[in-house]
């Protein structure tokens, strides 16, 4: 039986040892807190035509096709463990506050055309007619019907029930570093000045004095000449080697700083920053996913069948922060009552912040790498829990033929290397994203 080592499980690293599992792999995952990274600030929206922008048509058609898998995979998952995961399809109202803000919905309208994504443009009247807690100073707004969300932190008690009974084995310790039949730079040791080891890859800012997990002290971006390569499983934090024939690099934002990655394998990304509120409302106080433009400035709130309301998100390039700032609650707070005042009444349960794992062009790599036996899977930035199912169907059909399935062709590493252009090229997230 071919074995698959997972570093990182989070949504992304458990769906593939799901998935994997299920195909008959025999898979291994190695996170010290598994489901605790992003995915347990998330807000869960999936909403592919929302978060779509002119520049990143090509993820927007992986996010449609992941959205489209939503329902089996959802199903399939609970059906597995008798666990929910609070998918529901109920639609995103994208609603303006004043002319300006109107004007970007009407853009929003004109992409959903050109996508051929129908979207519902509508009054002010229409919008509070669908949400009735709306501010009657809302000037109108968008419905995208097929939009839908899911409970992140329900959907990972369901991925690790069924990855456990689908005989998936976790280690609750960091991945230290990968192991490969290659020479190595030694654990510690700086590689030589100059060398590819040494090179930062385009867009990666290391932040200072951070260190990948579990290995206090040492230098992230540590690596071996590319070429020849075969990445053979991983150490673990205490030691431990694990070998296996397939090594799936699934650790979010903090997948760059594993040591005795190929220099050519290593994914450019940068921990973004984002707080989020959960408040307590009564049923029906929203009905679906509100997202609003106040001002030029975004938020989202987002209903949950629980009574749960989440309220996101900022977006700050602050390294590997994770404080929950008084100022970062204040604006999310400020918009979100601008558009619905009724907020201000509800119970507050909880503040967090996490770090999502950013791409220079917002989108994720997936797929192989110059290194033989290693497959990336990360960089899913504020798309990754919309983008769970497809990635996790992409990394095994990889895994089983050695063929990257035709969605994924513009999401491998080697854009970074000019192989291909990649999925638009402007890094530009406008307002607050999921
Ligand atoms: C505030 C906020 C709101 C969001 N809202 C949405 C949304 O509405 N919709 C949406 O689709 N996406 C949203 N996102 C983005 C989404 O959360 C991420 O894209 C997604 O969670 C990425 O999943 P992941 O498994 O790659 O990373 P993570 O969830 O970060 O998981 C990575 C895992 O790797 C582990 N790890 C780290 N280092 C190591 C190591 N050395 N060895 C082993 N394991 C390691 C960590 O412990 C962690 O469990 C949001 C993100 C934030 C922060």
């Amino acid at each position: 039986m071919a074995t698959v080592i997972v570093a990182g499980g989070g949504v992304i690293g458990l769906s593939i040892a799901w998935r994997a599992a299920r195909r008959g792999f025999s898979v291994t995952v190695a996170d010290p807190s598994p489901g605790q990274g992003a995915t347990h600030a998330a807000a869960g929206m999936l909403t592919p035509v929302s978060e779509a922008t002119y520049t990143e048509k090509e993820l927007f058609a992986l996010g449609a096709a992941s959205l489209e898998r939503y329902p089996g995979f959802a199903a399939e998952l609970t059906s597995a463990t008798g666990e929910p995961t609070g998918f529901r399809r109920t639609g995103t109202l994208q609603v303006g506050y004043d002319a300006d803000d109107l004007a970007v919905i009407d853009e929003l309208h004109a992409l959903h055309d050109s996508l051929g994504v129908p979207g519902r443009r509508l009054t002010a009247r229409e919008c509070r007619g669908l949400e009735p807690m709306l501010d009657p100073s809302v000037r109108g707004g968008l419905l995208a019907e097929a939009d839908g969300s899911v409970d992140p932190r329900l959907l990972t008690r369901a991925l690790l029930a069924a990855a456990a009974r689908a005989g998936v084995q976790l280690i609750r310790q960091p991945v230290a570093q990968l192991i490969h039949d290659a020479e190595r730079t030694r654990p510690g040791q700086a590689p030589e000045a100059g060398s590819d080891a040494e090179r930062t890859p385009p867009g990666h800012a290391p932040a200072p004095g951070s260190t990948p997990a579990g290995t206090p002290g040492a230098r992230p971006q540590q690596g071996i000449r590319p070429g020849g390569v075969r990445v053979r499983g991983v150490r673990l934090a205490d030691g431990t080697e694990l070998t296996a024939d397939w090594t799936v690099l699934a650790a979010g934002w903090n997948s760059a700083a594993i040591d005795g990655l190929p220099a050519d394998c290593v994914p450019p990304l940068r921990p973004v920053k984002g707080q989020v509120v959960r408040l307590r409302a009564p049923d029906g106080f929203l009905r679906r996913t509100v997202r609003g433009i106040v001002r030029g400035s975004s938020v989202y709130l987002v209903p949950r069948e629980s009574g749960e309301l989440v309220v996101g998100a900022t977006q700050e390039e602050l390294g590997p922060d994770t404080q929950v700032t008084a100022g970062g609650l204040w604006e999310l707070l400020r918009d979100a009552r601008t558009l619905v005042p009724g907020i201000t009444e509800l119970e507050f349960t909880e503040a967090i912040a996490r770090l999502r794992p950013g791409t220079p062009d917002n989108a994720p790599i997936l797929g192989p790498c110059p290194a033989a036996g290693l497959v990336l899977a990360t960089g899913h930035f504020r798309n990754g829990v919309l983008l769970t199912p497809v990635t996790a169907d992409i990394i095994t059909d990889y895994l089983e033929t050695g063929r990257l399935p035709e969605v994924a062709a513009h999401f491998t590493i080697g854009r970074f290397h000019g192989d291909h252009p990649g999925p638009g090229t402007r890094p530009e997230a406008a307002g607050r994203p999921g």
